[in-house]
């Protein structure tokens, strides 16, 4: 099927839904809305409808912007009849996402309300079908109609319709096609079912998912321009408040102040303010009373925090002394006793190897002395024996001519004698030789 006119509109919204819409196209409109749905459109229309003997009745309407839409389509390279086929699919869903018979019943006459309708269509007043911000009447029920119709119109038709030309509006919602592809082969799936019935059915996991979350997301945003607009209206509360304030200093404080920090003031200026200010001169002088008592605690405790800080950093100089001192005296201490064991044992170690010796030079002085007796008994033996022998040959030297037997005794005893007396010798030279070495030992 090519694009279709408004009447054969007619037919394929009828196809699609089962409810027979009147598709308006003549009526005047806010030239910035491309399609409008509105209860009453019908009875807006009712007197040209019967002039061109189409009344038949009340029925459910969607009202068409024909110049805005062929302006719209030729800015997009688009067909105007593919386009207003598109706001018809989405004005019927606003029609049906309402209750049956999707069109409102006028509380006044019907001419009174085919005048307002008119104004309504002109005028474009929010609200009238697009309550609840940010979706404006563009809710759950309505994307899920609007899939459907279109599921079914592209099915009847052949024609194409791309879900971001059924919706052009955003409402802070994710693009339509994402909308759409929640819906998933929902509208396949619902194909034989008529619109009360798909109202009716549980929208899927996928959908309810999005949804939520971009509930979420709005709800989000909402406060945080909220909190943004609070902000700044406190914010510029506070700003006036001082600037309020900033324009009336206080006068009475201000003389107090100077009086008492001493400033020079004139009587007549000072009478001026406590007459402003509805204060007594008593009141003045209390209050500077009052100041310069409170600068001189200040000054006090200015002071005291000067002697802390100088007694703290006495206190910590002292601390760092006495530690050193202690370190010193600890250091020194250490070396001393150090320094005394060593010597003692030192000390210990001489006496010990010194009365060793002692004992060693008594040992020797004892052996020395025995033996030096021992060989001066010797060696008086010896002596005495060389005397015999000697005595003994010079008594036989006067018969060695006689007799050669004394001649030859005479013979062996000198030898003897002088055997004698080398012994003597020796023995004499062992005993100088001992007795020089006792003595240097
Ligand atoms: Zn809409």
């Amino acid at each position: 099927m090519s694009e279709p006119n408004t009447a054969e509109i007619e037919a394929v919204l009828l196809a699609a839904t089962g409810v027979r819409f009147h598709a308006v196209d003549f009526l005047p409109m806010d030239p910035t809305a491309l399609g409008m749905s509105y209860g009453c459109i019908d009875l807006a229309a009712e007197s040209d409808l019967r002039r061109a003997g189409r009344w038949d009745g009340r029925r459910p309407a969607v009202a068409l912007n024909r110049g805005f839409i062929t302006r719209l389509a030729a800015e997009r390279g688009e067909h105007p009849n593919r386009l207003a086929l598109a706001v018809s699919i989405h004005e019927s869903a606003h029609a049906l996402d309402s209750e049956p018979p999707y069109y409102t019943h006028p509380a006044g006459s019907g001419e009174r309300q085919a005048r307002i309708t008119r104004l309504a269509l002109t005028l474009r007043p929010s609200g009238i079908v697009t309550a609840g911000r940010p979706w404006a009447g563009h809710g759950p029920r309505w994307w899920r109609l609007l899939f459907h119709i279109a599921w079914r119109v592209e099915r009847l038709t052949g024609i194409e319709l791309p879900a971001a030309m059924l919706s052009l509006g955003r409402y802070e919602l994710p693009p339509p096609a994402v909308i759409r592809r929640a819906f998933g082969s929902e509208p396949r799936r619902f194909r034989r079912l008529n619109i009360k019935e798909i109202k009716r059915a549980a929208y899927p996991r996928k959908f309810q998912r999005l949804w939520a979350s971009a509930v979420r997301q709005h709800v989000a945003a909402e406060t945080r321009r909220a909190r943004n607009q609070r902000g700044t209206e406190m914010s510029t509360f506070f700003e006036q408040l001082k600037q309020r304030l900033g324009s009336r200093p206080d006068q009475f404080a201000d003389l107090a102040k100077r009086v008492a920090d001493g400033d020079a003031i004139e009587p007549a200026e000072a009478e001026a303010v406590l007459s402003t200010c509805g204060k007594s001169v008593d009141d003045l002088q209390r209050e500077v009373e009052a100041l310069r008592e409170k600068q001189r605690l200040q000054n006090v405790v200015r002071n005291a925090a000067d002697l802390e800080k100088q007694k703290a950093s006495i206190e910590r100089k002292l601390r760092l002394l006495s530690e050193k001192q202690e370190r010193e005296l600890e250091r020194l201490a250490e070396k001393h006793l150090g320094q005394s064991d060593k010597l003692e044992n030192e000390l210990a170690d001489v006496q010990r190897q010194l009365s060793e010796a002692n004992a060693a030079k008594r040992r020797l002085q004892r052996a020395a002395a025995e033996r030096h007796s021992e060989l001066s008994r010797e060696v008086r033996r010896a002596e005495h024996r060389a005397n015999e022998a000697w005595q003994l040959a010079y008594e036989c030297q006067g018969q060695a001519a006689e007799d050669a037997a004394y001649d030859r005794r005479h013979k062996r005893l000198k030898q003897d004698a002088k055997a004698a007396r080398n012994e003597a010798d020796r023995l004499g030279q062992e005993l100088a030789t001992a007795v020089e070495r006792d003595a240097m030992a």
